[in-house]
C-alpha cells in the first residue's frame, strides 16, 4: 500500500485549494532610483528594464504602478554630490526628499514612501559611512544616517529603511525621529545584510561601489546563519518595526530561521544580480521569464518572506492584470450567455411552459 499524494493534483482547481502558499500584490515593495532634474527617464544597462527617472517622471511611473495595485516604493538616490563626509545625504534638496514633497503632494496616502537610509551613494570613497584610514567608523556613520533618515522623514518618507549595516544605527535613527515627533515613522531594518556578489547590477545603477577595500567589515559574512539571528535580535531591541534579509534567493533558509525566530513582519530584497541574471537569460531565450519569476516569488513567500522587496513587482503586476482582465472578458462572456439562458427560463416559468412552475429569481447572483 502506498499514498497517493498525485490525488490533489489532479487538476488546477485541486491544486488551487490545497495550496500551501499565496501571493498578494500587498506584499510587495518596488524599487525607484531618483535623481535630480526634470524630464529624465533613463534606462540602466545592468538591469533591464529598469531606469533612473528624475521626480516628475517618478509620478507617472508612480501613478502607472497604483493603478496596478503596486502601492509601495522604495527610493534611491543617485548622482548626487559626493563627498568625504557625505553631506549632500541630509541636503532637503536632495534628488530623494524632492521626490518624496512631490509624491506627497500628488499621491497624498496612496503610495507609501520608503527610503533607503545609507551613505555609499554620497560618499566619495563609496562606502556605506566615515572613513578613517581604511576602517569604516561606526558612531560617526550612525549620526550621519540619523540625519539622513530625519531628512526623508520630514520631506514624507513613510518608512526610512537603514542599509549599512553599522551596529546600533536603528536605535539612534528612532532616537532622533522620536525626538523630532516623528514617531509615526516607521523602520524597516535591513537587519541581515549579507557581502554578496549579488549587488553588482546595483552598484552600477546607484553609482556606489566601493572606490578601494570591500564592505565584509559591516557586512555579514555568508558562511553565518546564528550570527543573522543576533542581528535581528539587536535591530528587535532597538526598535525596529520590520526585519530584512539580503540578498533573497540564496539566502532562502536564512529568511525561514527569522519568520520561525521573530514576531515582527519578515522582507526579503531580490537585489539586482538575481534580478539581471533572470533578465539576460530570457533575453538569450534560455528560460520562461515568467514562469521564473513567479517560482521565485512564491519561494520567498514559502521561505516565510512577508514581505518581497523586488524589480519583477510591476511587470509582474502587468502580466498577472492581463491575465485576470482576460479571464474577467472570458467570465462576462460566460455570465452574458447565463443570464441569457436564465431569461429564457424565467420566461417559460412565468408562462408555465413545459410544466415548469417554478419562478427563478436567481439572476443578479450571475451579474
Ligand atoms: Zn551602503
Amino acid at each position: 500500500m502506498f499514498k497517493r499524494l498525485r490525488r490533489t493534483r489532479q487538476n488546477p482547481i485541486i491544486r488551487q485549494m490545497v495550496a500551501e502558499t499565496q501571493l498578494s500584490k500587498d506584499m510587495f515593495i518596488y524599487p525607484y532610483f531618483v535623481t535630480k532634474g526634470s524630464g529624465i527617464e533613463r534606462p540602466i544597462a545592468a538591469m533591464p528594464g529598469i531606469s533612473h527617472f528624475s521626480p516628475d517622471t517618478l509620478c507617472r511611473d508612480v501613478e502607472a504602478c497604483l493603478r496596478l495595485g503596486l502601492n509601495k516604493f522604495l527610493l534611491f538616490g543617485v548622482d548626487e554630490p559626493k563627498s568625504a563626509d557625505a553631506h549632500s545625504a541630509h541636503d532637503p534638496r536632495g534628488a530623494v526628499p524632492t521626490a518624496l514633497r512631490r509624491l506627497k503632494a500628488e499621491f497624498g496616502s496612496d503610495a507609501y514612501l520608503i527610503t533607503d537610509v545609507c551613505v555609499c551613494a554620497y560618499t566619495d570613497h563609496g562606502h556605506c559611512g566615515v572613513l578613517a584610514g581604511n576602517t569604516v567608523l561606526n558612531d560617526p556613520s550612525i549620526a550621519l544616517l540619523a540625519q539622513m533618515a530625519l531628512t526623508h522623514a520630514q520631506a514624507g518618507a513613510d518608512m526610512v529603511a537603514p542599509s549599512d549595516m553599522m551596529d546600533g544605527r536603528v536605535a539612534a535613527i528612532r532616537q532622533t525621529l522620536d525626538q523630532n515627533s516623528l514617531e509615526h515613522t516607521a523602520i524597516m531594518s535591513y537587519c541581515i545584510k549579507y557581502a554578496s556578489s549579488y549587488y553588482g547590477p546595483f552598484r552600477e545603477a546607484a553609482g556606489s561601489a566601493p572606490k578601494q577595500g570591500d564592505r565584509r567589515a559591516y557586512q555579514m559574512d555568508y558562511r553565518n546563519s546564528n550570527e543573522a539571528l543576533r542581528e535581528a535580535e539587536a535591530d528587535t531591541d532597538e526598535g525596529a518595526d520590520v526585519l530584512m534579509v539580503k540578498p533573497a534567493l540564496a539566502y532562502l533558509d536564512i529568511i525561514r530561521r527569522l519568520k520561525d525566530h521573530s514576531l515582527l513582519p519578515v522582507a526579503c530584497y531580490n537585489v539586482s544580480g538575481e534580478y539581471s541574471m533572470l533578465k539576460c537569460a530570457a533575453q538569450q531565450g534560455l528560460i520562461d521569464e515568467a514562469a521564473m519569476v513567479m517560482e521565485n516569488m512564491y519561494a520567498f513567500a514559502r521561505a516565510g518572506a512577508d514581505i518581497i522587496i523586488t524589480y519583477h513587482a510591476k511587470e509582474l503586476l502587468q502580466k498577472v492584470g492581463c491575465k485576470s482582465s482576460k479571464h474577467k472578458k472570458e467570465l462576462n462572456k460566460l455570465r452574458k450567455k447565463w443570464v441569457f439562458s436564465l431569461l429564457l427560463i424565467n420566461f417559460a416559468a412565468r408562462n408555465n411552459f413545459y410544466g415548469c412552475k417554478t419562478r427563478f429569481c436567481a439572476l443578479d447572483s450571475f451579474l
